[in-house]
């Protein structure tokens, strides 16, 4: 198995020229050490997905995509070590065939578990946790070459699991495994605006993971998937909520073909093969486009739509599609969905930044009254200092970071890294 990693000078949307002089691919720890004692200002990368500058140094760039890529399964402590470059969908697979699943994955399955947990990338489902929450264990070598193991519980794991590669550089992780499980996933047309914003629990409670899918363009949501486990109820025939299934299999953008989606129908398969919406072996999503996610707490989540849509006129010259998903709270520090339980309202966008720009700020503007946190990984305007106050520990985060980085060598580039 290999652990691919972004080697080219730009992010996967194509949007960020990385400005780094020099990249690292150490194949040894020893190597990676020696390379981060002798930075002076250095960034980790994974596969590049993000849509902002976040995983951008003018100095150095370093990849642990060289390092011998282990999984190692415990199954005593239910729990799998694996390398920070292994892609999700990678480490699925081999779970799955060794009888194990993750509790949830994002809509890809393309990108570095490293890379996804820093960012506190998210699948959805009322009782989900973000990806990172199965964090139990993370070794990583901090600025001056040293390489550290936090485990859960131990004072200042929480802050160092969504860290955004500011703590240090992360050479694996252990998660929390379950025995593998089966999805089948019904995809449903036109929900009306109105069903939706009467039963939005009710509607959001229904699978293990639900998505919502819109173009903010009329009174309907366009399609909702709902990934149900082989051990929850199927749904029985006919309208849900007066959505219609769908008669076919469907993409999130109408008009794209959904052979590169996951299987729906509410044909039976892998945990890993139903809750991304896209298969590893294509390109997910659109594939030319930007992207930006705004969480806000749940108790918000109709409101929050209401005031989104009352802009949906300057939204959609610019969109693709809207995702709405639910995640359950959390106890990272950095985490979107640190101690609240969180909708994310999702863009994908055409790819143009000037004219995406002033509309991701509009949706900032109205999303402002719920304290939005955005996605770390993906496109905003809002000034840190007032991402920050959105975060009760970013105090101590800094202070943690202080600690494993003195000098500021990983945070040195850290600042309006947020709009590309
Ligand atoms: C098509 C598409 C679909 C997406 N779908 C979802 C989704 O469903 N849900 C969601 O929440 N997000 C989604 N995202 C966003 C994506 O999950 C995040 O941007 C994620 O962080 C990308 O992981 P990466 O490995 O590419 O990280 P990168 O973009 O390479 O880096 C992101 C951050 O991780 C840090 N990092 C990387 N490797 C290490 C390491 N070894 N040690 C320490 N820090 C490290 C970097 O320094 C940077 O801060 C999507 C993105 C795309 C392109």
């Amino acid at each position: 198995m290999t652990a691919p990693s972004n080697d080219a000078g730009r992010n996967w949307a194509g949007n960020i020229t990385f400005r780094a002089a020099r990249r690292h691919r150490p194949s040894t720890v020893d190597e990676l050490r020696t390379v981060m004692a002798d930075a002076e200002h250095i960034r980790a990368i994974g596969t590049a997905h993000s849509f902002n500058r976040i995983a951008d140094s003018t100095g150095d760039l370093v990849s642990v995509a060289g390092l011998r890529p282990s999984i190692a399964i415990d199954a005593k402590a239910a729990t799998v070590t694996v390398g920070g470059a292994v892609r999700y969908g990678d480490l699925a697979s081999h779970l799955y065939a060794a009888g194990y699943a993750l509790h949830n994955l994002g809509s890809l399955p393309h990108i570095s578990i490293a890379g996804a947990v820093a960012t506190g990338t998210h699948g959805s489902g009322d009782r989900n946790g973000n990806l990172a929450t199965a964090v139990r264990a993370l070794r990583m070598v901090t600025a001056d070459g040293d390489l550290v193991t936090l485990r859960r519980g131990e004072a200042g794991f929480d802050g160092a699991v969504v860290a955004l590669g500011l703590l240090g550089v992360v050479v694996d992780v252990t998660l929390a495994i379950e025995p593998a499980f089966e999805v089948r996933q019904f995809v449903f047309e036109r929900l009306p605006w109105s069903r939706l914003v009467e039963s939005f629990d009710e509607i959001l409670r229904d699978a293990y993971s639900t998505s919502l899918f819109t173009s903010w363009s009329g009174p309907v949501v366009d399609q909702v998937w709902r990934k149900k486990r082989t051990d929850e109820p199927a749904p029985p025939g006919g309208d849900w909520f007066g959505a219609v299934p769908a008669t076919g299999p469907l993409h999130p953008i109408r008009s794209m073909p959904a052979d590169n989606c996951t299987a729906q129908l509410g044909a039976p398969g892998p945990w890993h093969e139903r809750l991304p919406h896209f298969r590893l072996e294509f390109t997910p999503s659109a594939g030319d486009e930007l992207q930006s996610e705004f969480l806000v707490p749940r108790e918000h989540a109709v409101a929050a739509l209401t005031a989104v849509d009352g802009i949906r006129d300057r939204i959609a010259p610019v969109l693709q599609i809207s995702e709405l998903r639910s995640v359950a709270a959390d106890e990272l520090w950095l985490s979107p969905s640190y101690r609240r339980e969180t909708i994310g309202i999702h863009f994908t966008w055409i790819p143009d930044t000037a004219a995406v720009l002033p509309v991701v700020a509009a949706v900032e503007e109205v999303l402002a009254p719920f304290a939005p946190r955005p996605h770390w990984g993906k496109i905003f305007t809002t000034p840190l200092d007032a991402v920050a106050a959105r975060y009760e520990r970013w105090d101590d985060f800094q202070r943690l970071a202080a600690t494993y980085d003195p000098g500021g060598k990983l945070r040195s580039q850290y600042d309006a890294w947020q709009s590309g």
